[in-house]
């Protein structure tokens, strides 16, 4: 089965050491952050050496740029009620695309935030407005896609019907540029039961391609410790949680999963790894051992 299976690999040293990592691993895609993903980055430029540094490690990859995921930084919460934290997270968001165009990477995920006090409805839209500025501002072929989530709080996109929602707030003539992806972790503990049956595993995907009127434009592979409908977000190695092996297996035998960027988000072995030590983590190469 031929897959694009990657991690979001440790960048200590930089992310072109990032970019080794997951070559020297034998990975065919990537996640990497640009920027510290506890902050709104909407002021970082990307230095074109750091541009240089990375195109050079990644064709030294079998990892075509396409499978290359940009994950923005957790805080950027574009569903919020609140205008000045929306305007902030808003320019956060475009400032990433406008760093992941320049690395010539295939998509920017995120998470959409919470709707805090507001109602979803509108938040629905606000998150839609901050993609369209982004996509407005950015002239790239670098897409920006929403991430489903766990669910905690208020916290939007947990449901396909949520995900189908914010997309169809964007106009079509922008709407190939915008997309979303799954994490397996996420709809597990979001309440969606893909451990039961390989036709329950099929019919959660039937449900946000009904939704969303396509498939999804990447998968993060991660195991859940939380229950089903815990909305707890903890990742933990495929087989040591409770979502287990096999589901992992009806996703690699689905068509979707073809041609789409893979990426594990599970535990690392050496997160203090040395700067200039571009060994794979030894548990990457576990989880690839077992996806393929
Ligand atoms: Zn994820
Ligand atoms: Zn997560």
């Amino acid at each position: 089965m031929t897959r694009s299976i990657g991690a979001h690999t440790i960048d200590n040293g930089g992310i072109h050491m990032a970019v080794l990592r997951a070559g020297n691993a034998g990975m065919t895609a990537l996640q990497v952050f640009t920027a510290i993903p506890r902050f709104y980055g909407d002021k970082s430029t990307i230095k074109p050496e750091r541009v240089a540094r990375f195109k050079t490690a990644l064709a030294k990859t079998r990892i075509k740029p396409a499978n290359v995921v940009v994950h923005a930084a957790y805080v950027l919460s574009v569903a919020t009620p609140d205008d000045e934290k929306w305007e902030r997270a808003s320019a956060g968001l475009t400032k990433e695309l406008e760093r992941s165009s320049a690395l010539g990477v295939g998509s920017v995920c995120f998470h959409p935030g919470s709707a805090g006090t507001g109602d979803r409805a509108t938040s629905a839209k606000r998150i839609a407005k901050a993609i369209v500025k982004a996509l407005e501002s950015i002239d790239s072929s670098t897409r920006l896609l929403v991430e489903n989530t766990a669910g905690a709080g208020k916290t939007m996109g947990k449901t396909a019907q949520e995900v189908g929602e914010i997309l169809s707030h964007v106009p079509k003539s922008l709407r190939a540029r915008t997309g979303y992806g799954l994490d397996t972790c996420h709809l597990f503990s979001s309440g969606y039961d893909i451990t039961k049956s390989k036709q329950a595993f099929t019919a959660v995907l039937d449900e946000f391609e009904s939704a969303t009127g396509e498939p999804p434009s990447f998968f993060h592979l991660n195991d859940s410790e939380g229950e089903l409908g815990s909305n707890r977000d903890r990742h933990v190695l495929i087989g040591d949680g409770l979502i287990g092996k096999q589901p992992f297996e009806w996703l690699i035998q689905d068509d979707r999963s073809k041609g789409i960027p893979l990426i594990l988000e599970t535990p690392q072995q050496n997160y203090d790894i040395a700067a200039d030590d571009d060994s794979p983590d030894p548990y990457d190469l576990k989880m690839m051992k077992l996806l393929l």
